[in-house]
């Protein structure tokens, strides 16, 4: 039986002793909100996962959702319909925005606090409510006032769902290539014709009505991307009364068959194939692409969750199996062929892997819940009018969203596989959840623009918007701590090599700088990828030392109310086998300890590899496909 491992004890570090959630309250925009019944809806949201959510998750991986070619229609595994019924009466649809509308207006951080649990636990259902809530905010943002009544209170409830249509065969990646057709009815609506491909939840009978966001092109409007607009499509149109009226020409073809997230539709939608189906513009005509970018940044932030929540998940399952699993004696008796069988955590290398799956996960949760955080810095510096600190949190977020994306799902990758690696055979085994979030991760470095795509959004806009602003924001972030902590009594040395890091960062900075000038673009677009991946792990690393600066005072007050001085071995050895507590701090040091010894030294080499100006892979002469 596949079980879901619930860390409260992390998420409640970061939201209370490393962000400090409370201080978010202080300001008019969440005055409303007691930290208590924040962090009650984050518990809460914990328990649903626990138990309602992770037991399909297991059961849906092999029931598969099924398409029905005889009507069209779409059934969920069981017990899916129930669950995102009871998830909306539990107010986590759209909880991160307007009361007005049926949201609960809770702050991004605890969205994503939440989130880190819904799609830890089952990432197949997590992807219904992410694309319904986006969906429903794209309406909330762009809509006329006529289409929020219509829409957002109906979505935000639970009674339809959402989507996001952007692809099409030859429109991937391309996403300007979209063929799809809006013709003025002449009525203030337009009829639509086009295929879209690979649409999560594009059908299914969770809900009675099921809402697209639509790209389409007007008639007329020059190719590219900046003649795509923006359309609410409705598998059945609304009828005045909040009810569902006639079909509207939105027909299922087909799911496809895939590695994971098995219960997750992944459907051919056909748009107008009898010549009815009707949209209704969204924002402006031809700045489709420029609104879409709302849901996608959303949705992109929410995948690098994906990764991050999957990766402690995996961590967590790893970690208790490892704690069971009995094999060899202990290293300092290896030769002693009586000598009792160990569990496996004792061994070294399984050590190293369990640390390695803590660091990681544990550095881009905090990393995750930041940019969160940043999220909404920004919206109340906003509201208060001070635009400088606006410009500062909201020039956090899109520079990060990136590397949150593309970071978060290869390295939430990258962990679950050492988790699956840690458990041995039984780790292959559908028995255990491992394989099944390795399966399930897979995804989240493709789709909402590939990682590919991420690294060349951060080398080609991200570092160089208002003249590299936002990138000095990040520079000074790690300035002001390293500045505050290189004499650390403890942490000192950790600080040095994230110094270190830092410069190696720098240099790529300066390198991508001037290749930019003289016109050395091929050096920037073949380094994107190794460049973002040194980001993240700088960026990881900083969080994981920020924490461990913390963890060290609460350690040190633990030691001080107990009269314990924290240099003698014998004593904390002690502590720590019997204070849960300082347990939780001790793993904290060394987790950033670790990371700090054993990745970011890589940084300085990874940095020049970036600046060797290596251009084989485009010198490569390969053979004609044959
Ligand atoms: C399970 C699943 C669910 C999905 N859900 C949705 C959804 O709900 N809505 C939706 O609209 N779409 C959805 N997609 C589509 C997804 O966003 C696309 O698959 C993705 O954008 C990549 O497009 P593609 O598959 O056509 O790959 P391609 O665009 O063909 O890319 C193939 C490879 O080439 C690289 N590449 C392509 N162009 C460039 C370039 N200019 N520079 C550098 N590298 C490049 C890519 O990084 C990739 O490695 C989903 C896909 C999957 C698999």
């Amino acid at each position: 039986m596949a079980d879901f491992y619930v860390d409260l004890r992390d998420m409640l570090f970061v939201l209370n002793e490393q962000i400090g959630l409370d201080a978010l309250l202080k300001s008019d925009v969440y005055s409303d909100w007691e930290i208590d019944d924040l962090l009650a809806i984050v518990e809460q949201a914990a328990k649903f996962s626990k138990e309602v959510l992770s037991p399909i998750a297991e059961t849906g991986d092999k029931e598969h959702c099924q398409y029905h070619p005889e009507d069209g229609s779409v059934t969920m595994p069981a017990g899916y319909k129930e669950a995102y019924q009871q998830f909306a009466e539990l107010g986590f649809l759209g909880m991160g925005y307007s009361p007005e509308y049926g949201g609960m207006g809770v702050p991004q951080t605890v969205v994503m606090a939440c989130g880190d649990w819904f799609v830890g636990a089952n990432t197949s259902f997590d992807l219904s409510t992410m694309l319904t809530t986006e969906a429903a905010h794209l309406v909330e943002t762009f809509g006329t006032e006529e289409l929020k009544n219509t829409y957002l209170e109906n979505m935000y409830t639970g009674k339809w769902a959402g989507t996001m249509c952007l692809t099409e065969p030859q429109a991937g990646t391309d996403v300007g290539a979209v063929k799809t057709n809006a013709i003025p009815n002449g009525d203030g609506s337009y009829r639509i014709e086009g295929q879209k491909i690979f649409i999560t939840y594009g059908d299914h009978d969770m809900t009675e009505n099921i809402i697209h966001a639509v790209l389409a092109r007007v008639e007329g409007d020059p190719p590219g991307t900046k003649g795509i607009s923006l359309f609410v499509v409705p598998k059945y149109l609304p009828n005045p009364d909040g009810s569902i009226g006639e079909f509207n020409d939105v027909k299922c073809a087909g799911l496809e068959n895939k590695m994971g997230i098995h219960a997750s539709p992944t459907a051919t939608i056909v748009l107008g194939e009898d010549g009815h189906c009707k949209g209704w513009l969204l924002g402006e005509q031809s700045k489709g692409m420029r609104e879409m970018f709302q849901m996608m940044n959303a949705a992109r932030r929410a995948v690098g969750l994906q990764g991050e929540a999957a990766a402690n998940a995996a961590y967590q399952a790893a970690l208790a199996y490892a704690k069971e699993r009995l094999q060899s004696p202990h290293y300092t008796k290896m030769k002693d062929k009586t000598a009792p069988k160990v569990a496996i955590i004792e061994h070294p290398d399984v050590r190293r892997l369990l640390m390695l799956q803590k660091a990681y996960s544990e550095g881009m949760r905090s990393f995750l819940l930041h940019v969160g955080y940043f999220a909404d810095r920004a919206r109340i510096a906003h509201a208060a009018g001070n635009e400088e600190e606006f410009d500062k949190y909201n020039g956090l977020v899109e520079i990060m969203t990136p590397v949150a994306k593309a970071y978060g799902s290869d390295m939430g990758f990258r962990v679950t596989e050492w988790a699956v690696q840690t458990m041995g055979g039984y780790g292959y085994m559908a028995e255990y959840p491992v394989e099944r979030y390795l399966r399930d991760v897979k995804i989240g470095s493709i789709y909402e623009g590939t990682n590919g795509v991420q690294a060349l959004d951060l080398v080609g806009r991200k570092i160089t918007a208002k003249t590299g602003a936002n990138l000095m924001t990040v520079m000074a972030m790690l300035n002001e701590f390293i500045a505050a902590h290189k004499d650390h009594p403890l942490l000192g040395s950790a600080v040095a090599r994230l110094a270190a890091a830092r410069d190696a960062l720098n240099e790529v900075n300066m390198y991508f700088f001037t290749s930019g000038q003289s016109g050395e673009f091929l050096a920037v677009l073949l380094n994107a990828t190794p460049y973002l991946e040194l980001f993240g792990d700088v960026l990881t690393g900083y969080y994981l030392l920020d924490q461990a600066v913390i963890a060290h005072e609460k350690l040190e007050g633990i030691c001080q109310a107990k009269g314990i001085d924290s240099s003698r071995k014998r004593k904390m050895r002690k502590l720590l086998a019997d204070d849960r507590d300082a347990r939780f701090y001790d793993g904290k040091l060394k987790a950033a300890v670790f990371f700090s010894n054993s990745i970011l030294p890589l940084a300085p080499g990874k940095a020049d590899a970036i600046r060797s100006g290596d251009k084989s892979a485009m010198d490569w002469v390969y053979d004609p496909v044959e």
